[in-house]
């Protein structure tokens, strides 16, 4: 991928949630093979977050991930282990997402005005999660649905 991208979005993987590193890990491991089951090259987001408070390497920061359809070539993807429909991720979750974020502003992955959003700004989709949706758009440099005119069809 080419860099910096000037977009990261926020997903949550809607699935299972963990507290430790083997069950995070193997919740990692499950979705690789999900998304390689679609003959995806690998998982398909560049970085996932733990319960546990690891970050674990999807794509990583430097190739072309398969995450919000339309932008995976402008944007980098960080997913949380977990459904956040009805209430948030763990303060150590939200507080590793901050870092990862200000890690890819040191890694100039993104620019110091990058633009953040959630999943949904994009695509139609429930992800990443109305509770935890709802509080990122608090978060500094959220921007809504800035690429798509995409509209949900009810
Ligand atoms: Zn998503």
């Amino acid at each position: 991928m080419s860099l910096p991208v000037n977009h990261i979005f926020i997903h949550h993987t809607a699935g299972p949630r963990c507290l430790i590193k083997s069950r995070c890990s193997k919740i990692v491991r499950d979705i690789q093979k999900y998304h390689m089951s679609l003959d995806w090259d690998d998982i398909g987001y560049n970085f996932l977050i733990g319960g546990d408070g690891n970050v674990y390497v999807g794509r990583s920061w430097d190739k072309i991930g398969a995450h919000t359809l339309g932008a995976n070539n402008i944007s980098i993807a960080f997913s949380l282990l977990g459904d956040y429909m009805d209430f948030l991720p763990s303060i150590k979750m939200l507080r590793v997402t901050q870092l990862l974020i200000a890690c890819a502003v040191e890694k100039k992955v993104v620019p110091k005005r990058y633009l953040l959003h959630g999943h949904r700004d994009q695509t139609c989709t429930l992800c990443p999660g109305d509770a935890f949706y709802n509080y990122l758009r608090r978060w500094p440099h959220y921007l809504p649905g800035p690429l798509s005119t995409y509209v949900c069809k009810s």
